[in-house]
């Protein structure tokens, strides 16, 4: 059994924890840092990443969840989740800075201009459900970053190590896929680790 838990600070708690169901894995919804330690794998939900710091920050988030992400355990990040973890965030600083990424916030225009498409996700699907809310886009990638994913050009999934991250929310579709994927990176890394 292993135990994914999703960070709820703020944003799309519960439709992560839907996409995460699968066998042998028990979804924790992260309120306290203590939790952190009983845990696997770790989900950062979209939402707001200004806000999502702030309460990071409030609630003594912040070294914990740098040391869980240098810990190996893997961490999903969507959208605003994609923004904690990189390195570097044009025109601001940046948070956790886990990930050899730079990102660009609000990318893709405005909340009415949100919208769903299909992407060709590498080792995921050829036809991933992705919907863009003020979705953030990676601008650049250093070593070891392996891009999953573009839409129109843009970098919008990648992948380093145990990191994944898109710019998009798959849990607001019922396609599961991206969720799965993670899933199985947390039970490969748990194996390694019990080896
Ligand atoms: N635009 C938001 C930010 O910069 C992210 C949007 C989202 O998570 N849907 O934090």
């Amino acid at each position: 059994m292993i135990k994914i838990g999703v960070l709820a600070m703020q944003g799309a708690v519960r439709e992560h924890v839907r996409s995460l169901q699968a066998e042998d894995t028990e979804i924790v919804i992260i309120k306290k840092v203590e939790q952190l330690q009983e845990i696997d794998g770790l989900v950062f939900p979209g939402g707001e990443s200004t806000t999502m710091r702030r309460l990071i920050n409030q609630y003594g988030f912040f070294e914990p969840l740098q040391s869980f992400g240098r810990s190996g355990k893997p961490i999903f990040g969507t959208c605003a989740g994609l923004i904690l973890m990189a390195r570097e965030i044009a025109g601001q600083d940046s948070h956790l800075g886990l990930m050899n990424i730079k990102v660009q916030r609000n990318a893709f225009g405005r909340q009415r201009e949100s919208f769903e498409t299909t992407l060709e996700v590498q080792g995921v699907a050829e036809d991933v459900r992705a919907v863009f809310i003020r979705a953030p886009l990676i601008e650049e990638v250093g070593e070891q970053v392996e891009v999953l994913s573009t839409y129109n050009g843009e970098i919008v999934a990648a992948r380093q190590g145990q990191y994944l991250t898109c710019s998009f929310h798959p849990e607001l579709t019922d396609d599961f896929r991206l969720h799965q994927f993670f899933v199985t990176m947390v039970k490969e890394a748990n194996e390694q680790r019990i080896k």
